[in-house]
């Protein structure tokens, strides 16, 4: 596991590595390269886009008898310098221990099983919430929470975090910041003797095996805390969708889910043959991770640069924020995916409404074609296409 100065000094490179910083010193060779092409010298060719495609189940960062974890930060996925991702895993009963995260807020979509989490705040609120397939949860920065798999079966969701360089093995548990406390000031703060603390687990947990708990909610230990009043949990699958011919969207913005100020999430659901149409998003990065089926997506980066990519379950693709993409659904089953971007809002351009709000004298002289072929253009967007007939 990464130690703290390590993460730390992570994340001071992830301060000094804003995209301004990417043109000038270039740290990250490729990844940088290719970001260039607006600043780069008009007679200089950018280079090519990079693979856009991770496959992160087919890791084993983290393994133990409870659980396990799976990570994509920047040093697995160098291109997504603001969104990191972990496919975690808890049997029956596991304890992803009580920890926080220093830099980074945690989002999470429940794929299979029941999780169940609590969750403290800085105004002294806590929360304990339940969470089945389709519920999504959002902790801010630095807020502590811990996790439990509730069985039967074992619970796997996916985390995002809104920083790249964040690291799931950088996180800042109570094991291991009380096993590194002087045992004098540790026994004074926790109220406890010597012959007590010495049981204490000496390094960090992590993930560890716990009881199956009860179906009944225990009490908190302090009786008169106060619930949350900022929901931490949002049914995104219970959420009406928007119907497209080709598929439907799911979409949790800040709007629908307050406390959520650094994601927009959207699951999608493509039917067989369906094309998600040309757009790009004027905002924000685009993070996806495949749930199932298959699909080719084609991100469009100036300069006559393309990249065609097919993914499939477990995969996680990227678009860079402002890029052009589509997505092409392969195969009889439909292709499911959820998408993060790291904004409170949504924003997108569909190539349609931009051709819609244009005269048609100009797309004529701008494309050199007549008229007619020009009143044939969409003119508002269509978001999923259906299978061609
Ligand atoms: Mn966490
Ligand atoms: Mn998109």
């Amino acid at each position: 596991m990464y130690d703290t100065i390590l993460y730390m000094s992570e994340d001071k490179k992830a301060n000094a590595m804003s995209r301004r910083g990417l043109f000038q010193a270039a740290p990250l060779g490729a990844a940088a390269a290719f970001l260039a092409p607006q600043h780069a010298q008009a007679q200089e060719q950018p280079a090519a886009i990079p693979s856009l495609k991770f496959d992160i189940e087919a890791q084993t960062h983290w393994k133990g008898e409870a659980g396990s974890a799976n990570e994509a930060t920047v040093a697995e996925f160098p291109i997504s310098q603001n969104i990191a991702g972990v496919s975690m895993r808890l049997k029956p009963g596991a304890i992803r221990e009580l920890h926080w995260h220093a830099l980074a807020a945690e989002w999470a979509y429940m794929i299979e099983g029941r999780v169940r989490t609590t969750v403290v705040m800085p105004n002294g609120q806590s929360a304990i919430d339940e969470f089945g397939p389709g519920d999504t949860w959002y902790f801010p920065r630095g807020h502590g929470h811990l996790l439990q798999g509730l069985g039967p079966g074992e619970a796997h969701f996916l985390l995002g975090f809104d920083n790249g360089h964040f690291s799931e093995f950088g996180t800042f548990s109570i094991t291991d910041w009380i096993a590194n406390t002087p045992p004098e000031i540790a026994s004074r703060v926790l109220n406890v003797p010597a012959s007590t603390l010495a049981k204490f687990p000496k390094k960090e947990v992590y993930i560890g095996p716990g009881p199956v708990p009860t179906t009944i909610l225990e009490e908190l230990r302090l009786r008169e805390s106060q619930t949350s009043q900022f929901a931490h949990k949002y049914r995104l699958d219970m959420q009406t969708p928007r119907v497209f011919e080709g598929g439907i969207e799911y979409m949790v913005t800040q709007k629908d889910f307050p406390i959520q100020t650094t994601f927009t999430a959207v699951k999608m659901i493509l039917k067989p043959g369906a094309l998600r149409e040309m757009h790009w998003h004027p905002h924000a990065d685009e993070w996806q991770y495949f749930l199932s089926g298959q699909a080719s997506m084609t991100v469009f980066g100036s300069h006559g640069r393309t990249r065609t990519e097919e993914y499939r379950k477990g995969n996680v693709g990227f678009v860079p924020q402002g890029y052009g993409h589509y997505i092409e659904q392969i195969g009889d089953q439909p292709t499911e995916l959820l998408i993060l971007f790291k904004s409170p809002e949504y924003q997108e351009i569909s190539l349609a409404n931009w051709l819609g709000g244009n005269p048609s004298s100009l797309l004529s002289a701008n494309f050199g074609i007549p008229q007619d072929a020009i009143d044939k253009l969409p003119k508002k967007e269509r978001g999923i296409l259906a299978r061609k007939s």
